[in-house]
């Protein structure tokens, strides 16, 4: 049996990030009479931070954070129908087509001749199934597993599930904070394949990355030789 190669989806695969700080700028273009750019930012930024447990990651929860931050700003003044466009702009997230990273598709048929390709993603289950529908990359995966949440438990639960020992697991995804550092935690290998941008809920605290090192690598085409190697 092949060994397992674990494989993030949003910002590894397909563009992901860039949607979101697409309907950040027109966020802020529609505080503009409250408040400035950086000021939205950051209001949002709050919102976001206190409501990730209640709200999950992705695209519902960052709609539902911009309603609640506009209302914010606005001190009550905003009218109903621009609440309606946020929600809107969700929708249209939600449907966007899906933009694959360079090489993609050949890198995963690389990789699945010498591995088992299980996609680990978190997020809204209904909108990260959708993209990975809509990406024409399903067949590429052995298993697709949508979790709430990356880290070390969620990690052991799911090699656990599909009876993959951690020791012979590798995951390769564009986060530190998601992909690599808690496949370390339970024994795993893993390699950090960066994006342009990370979310800032992404970025690992500068205490967990010290004395840990990982393989870097610019896009998922690198991976394959790494492994090899
Ligand atoms: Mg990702």
């Amino acid at each position: 049996m092949l060994p397992v190669l674990g494989v993030d989806a949003d910002d590894t695969l397909w563009e992901n990030e860039e949607r979101f700080h697409e309907v950040e700028q027109r966020f802020r273009d529609l505080m503009a009479p409250w408040s400035d750019g950086e000021a939205t930012d950051a209001a949002l930024l709050a919102t976001e931070r206190a409501n990730i447990a209640r709200h999950g990651y992705g695209i519902k929860g960052f709609a539902l954070s911009m309603v609640l931050t506009a209302v914010e700003i606005s001190d009550g003044t905003i009218d109903a129908r621009s609440l309606a466009g946020i929600i809107g702009w969700g929708h249209e997230m939600l449907a966007h087509p899906i933009e694959l990273l360079d090489g993609v598709p050949e890198a995963l048929d690389t990789l699945g001749s010498t591995h088992r390709l299980l996609l680990i993603t978190k997020g809204d289950l209904g909108d990260q199934l959708g993209k990975i529908e809509r990406s024409g990359l399903a067949d590429r995966f052995w298993r697709t597993e949508v979790v709430p949440e990356k880290d070390p438990g969620t990690y052991r639960d799911v090699l656990e599930c599909h009876d993959i020992h951690p020791a012979e697991f590798t995951m390769v995804g564009n986060s530190v904070k998601s992909d690599v550092l808690p496949v370390l935690a339970i024994g795993g290998r893993a390699i950090h394949v960066p994006h342009t941008t990370t979310w800032v809920f992404e970025e690992p605290d500068p205490e967990e990355l010290a004395g840990v090192d990982f393989p870097v690598v610019e896009n998922l085409g690198q991976v394959a030789g790494l492994l090899a190697g």
